[in-house]
């Protein structure tokens, strides 16, 4: 590992940081992350039009080929991009199930037709994209999915229903797993679409979160009619093109987190709540466990930078990719509940109260955080990958 970067990545930091200086709302919140709580319409079209002044400039989907309108960035110049946008506070875009899965994916398998008629309003965000993969009976064990697509001459008609899809509500395009035959083996007969959210037959109703919030829904689909030319890679063989998608998810999912920011945040907070008469902080037990998730958060830092390392030397993604997903969502489930601790009786003000302390962020991440120990592939699931897969142990 090389943590040196080189004149041409420290020029290119230093004009996207100079690009967000002058760009950047000033409005912005303290924390972007925990900004899109209860977004409501107007949240959404602030962080819309952000994410169009990003697109004009030439910031979103960096990575991408520039063909296909992005910059042909390397992976360090990507991650490079990740920490200026997280240190300058910078809104969270709109549109991430479409820049972080079916655009690569449309990139990778896609007919060159669909290439040119999606990806450019991927990265514009003139169209928004969901992920309709999970059923009420079809969740880790997504092969078993049972959501119908029936031939009929240049049209699929899809019958079935989907659920927990992300952003479902803004979406005007799906990348939905459907079974085209029955009659196949579980893995085989299953392929992939792209559906217009607007089609007749296609249902939207919101679930409502622990938190309060309404970021998924559950989609029905009743007679929907997608044109044949829809499909993605062969009919029936939908499921090597769905594993793509979920290689970029916990590629993406998983790199994405450095909690060092969490735990400073967290030790202000010792620092802010008092108990036995003085501040938490004072208290050796929890300067520890503060310092307990330090290393934590560090070694998931470095584990992250492993996996860079190898994906710059040209080897595939290893399962550095799974380790990160377990850990960090679960170091960050531990956090947030230590901040409950923290907080003691004052955990259970509801955290849109005018009484809550420190914004009510900490109980709003500690009732979000349960969610992204189970989205993108729960921690049970990521455990059987890292045993077989890592440990060599026997499938269970
Ligand atoms: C915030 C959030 C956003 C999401 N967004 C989307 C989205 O946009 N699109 C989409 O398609 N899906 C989405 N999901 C769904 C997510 O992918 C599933 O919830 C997840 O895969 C688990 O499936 P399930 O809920 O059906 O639980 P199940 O698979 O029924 O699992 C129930 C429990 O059993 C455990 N379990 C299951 N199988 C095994 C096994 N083999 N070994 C050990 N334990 C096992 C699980 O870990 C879990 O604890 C989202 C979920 C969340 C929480």
């Amino acid at each position: 590992m090389d943590f040196n970067y080189s004149p041409e990545d420290e020029a290119f930091r230093r004009q996207f940081r100079s690009w967000l200086e002058a760009n950047l709302p000033k409005d912005r919140s303290e924390n972007p992350v925990d900004s899109v709580r209860a977004e409501g319409e107007e949240g959404w079209q602030r962080r819309l039009k952000w994410h169009r002044t990003m697109h004009e400039g030439g910031w979103v989907g960096i990575s991408w080929p520039k063909e296909y309108g992005g910059r042909g960035a390397s992976l360090m110049q990507q991650m490079i991009y990740n920490e200026e946008m997280v240190r300058s506070r910078a809104p969270l875009l709109v549109n991430g199930l479409g820049i972080m899965l079916a655009g690569p994916t449309i990139i990778q398998w896609g007919t060159e037709e669909q290439k040119q008629r999606y990806v450019p309003k991927i990265l514009s965000a003139e169209e928004i994209w969901c992920q309709g993969y999970s059923e009420p009976n079809a969740g880790s064990d997504i092969a078993s999915l049972q959501t119908r697509a029936v031939e009929e001459g240049d049209y699929f008609i899809i019958n079935g229903q989907k659920v927990w899809t992300s952003e479902a509500h803004h979406a005007d395009w799906c990348i939905l797993l459907c079974r085209t035959d029955p009659d196949l083996p579980r893995h085989k007969g299953i392929s992939y679409l792209l559906v217009d959210m607007h089609s007749p037959g296609v249902t939207v109703r919101p679930l409502v979160q622990i938190t309060g919030d309404s970021n998924f829904d559950e989609v029905f689909f009743e007679d929907v009619k997608v044109p044949r030319k829809n499909l993605v890679g062969q009919k029936n063989q939908g499921w090597q093109v769905a594993m793509t998608t979920l290689m970029f998810e916990r590629a993406g999912v998983g790199g994405r987190r450095d909690l060092s920011a969490q735990v400073k945040e967290l030790a202000a907070l010792a620092k802010m709540v008092r108990r036995n008469g003085t501040t938490a902080w004072e208290d050796s037990s929890v300067r520890q466990k503060l310092a307990q998730f330090a290393c934590e958060a560090e070694a998931f830092k470095y584990t992250a930078y492993r996996q860079l390392t190898r994906q710059l030397k040209g080897l595939p993604p290893g399962p550095e990719g799974s380790i990160i997903k377990l850990g960090t969502t679960e170091l960050n489930l531990r956090m947030t509940n230590f901040a409950m601790e923290l907080l003691g009786p004052y955990s259970q003000i509801d955290y849109r109260a005018p009484f809550a302390i420190d914004r009510g962020q900490w109980s709003y991440r500690m009732l979000a955080s349960r969610g992204s120990t189970i989205a993108a592939g729960s921690s049970e699931i990521q455990h059987n990958i890292i045993g077989e897969r890592v440990l060599g142990l026997p499938k269970g």
